[in-house]
């Protein structure tokens, strides 16, 4: 009788097991800090928003989209490289989202050293000229879409802006920061001053983080 019960548990329990894997194949990445740790830079409101219902929803889309498809069983990276509408749409924006939040802190350090500075003088003059140059490319983004300071294949680093859910990894660029202009990322706080948004973007960056996306 005992067995009996025992594996009638096992059977449920693989059961439960295998449709929570089904059902959670992508999972919302916790952020690093808490959700008032940023304000008044970035609010609590505007991450509760951003990270909790609008980064969900491309988490959840994308769970939807992926069963009986050739991406069910693939990395979110491969299902980026390889896909195109709506699937590249979410994934990418689960990508892109969980590039962003990542390299943010309460206490950041505040400016590239080492390597990072290295590279970033070599390829751009200075940090300020860096600075300089991807706060240009954020304002004249039209519309919808993500600023990037990548990697290039020769160690080069170098500045890429696309529109919507816009990717480096679609070239096979290693993505260092990323700047998210999409309106839900600001509206709360700097309403349509985007330009206020971007300088307390630059406030928000652990140089730190990016600097370990290098290697
Ligand atoms: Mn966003």
């Amino acid at each position: 009788m005992r067995t009996t019960v025992k594996a009638a548990t096992l059977v449920a329990a693989l059961f439960l097991s295998s449709l929570n894997l089904n059902a959670m194949k992508f999972e919302l990445t916790p952020l690093p800090y808490a959700l008032d740790a940023l304000a008044p830079k970035m609010g609590k409101q505007t991450l509760e928003l951003h990270h909790g219902k609008h980064l969900q929803t491309y988490v959840n889309n994308l769970n939807n989209l992926i069963p009986g498809t050739p991406y069910e069983n693939m990395s979110l990276e491969d299902i980026i490289k390889q896909s195109e509408g709506p699937v590249f749409n979410n994934a990418a924006q689960v990508w892109n989202h969980n590039v962003f939040f990542q390299q943010f802190s309460a206490k950041p350090q505040a400016a590239p050293t080492g390597a990072l500075l290295e590279a970033i003088s070599k390829s751009f003059g200075s940090f300020d000229a860096f600075k300089d140059q991807y706060t240009k490319a954020c304002t004249a983004l039209f519309g919808s879409g993500w600023v990037w300071l990548v990697k290039n294949a020769d160690g080069t680093l170098g500045l890429e802006s696309y529109s919507n859910a816009g990717n480096p990894l679609k070239k096979n660029l290693t993505a260092l920061l990323g700047c998210d202009v999409w309106e839900h990322a600001y509206y709360l706080d700097y309403q349509n001053r985007r330009a206020d948004y971007i300088a307390a973007f630059w406030q928000l960056v652990d140089w730190k983080v990016v600097e370990g996306r290098l290697k």
